[in-house]
């Protein structure tokens, strides 16, 4: 069975046109319809999630500030019109899930650099959208040069 609806994962950085190459690929061979996805995380998280002020007005323009990262980031790719494009506010593995599961995707698309060491003891994204995906999940490996 081809797949119907992908969903790709952009961490709105260059690093992330190859996922969605591939995702986009993808998506005109299966006939699929193509979503795209990035994930704005709560400041309070960075802190370790006990923050002693009131964060909502920065939040807020975080959330604007991502919407016009967006918007930057998908101009290089007409063929994703607006109502394909998500923003969501949240821990990323929680929010893709819950988008994969609220739109039927059968895909979710991320990158992956493939990290060893202590990165991979910290995790990934990527391995984190794996664990408990309502679907399959790619990861699209990148290489390691284009890691800033
Ligand atoms: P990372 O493990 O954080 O380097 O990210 C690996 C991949 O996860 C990226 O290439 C994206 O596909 C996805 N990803 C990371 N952060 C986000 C985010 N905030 N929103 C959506 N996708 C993300």
């Amino acid at each position: 069975m081809p797949y119907q609806h992908i969903l790709v994962a952009v961490d709105l950085t260059e690093e992330c046109d190859p996922v969605v190459v591939r995702a986009h690929t993808l998506a005109l061979a299966s006939g699929a319809k193509l979503s795209l996805v990035h994930i704005v995380e709560p400041m309070a998280m960075a802190f370790g999630g006990d923050v002693p002020m009131d964060l909502s007005m920065l939040q807020q323009q975080q959330f604007e500030q991502a919407r016009e990262r967006l918007n930057n980031f998908t101009g290089k790719y007409p063929e994703l019109s607006a109502d394909q494009l998500h923003l969501a506010y949240g821990q990323p593995r929680q929010e893709i899930h819950r988008l994969a599961a609220e739109q039927d995707c059968d895909l979710i698309v991320v990158g992956s650099h493939g990290r060893h060491g202590l990165a991979l003891l910290l995790g990934s994204t990527a391995n984190d959208v794996l664990h408990g995906a309502p679907c399959d999940v790619l990861a699209v490996r990148l290489k390691k040069t284009e890691k800033a």
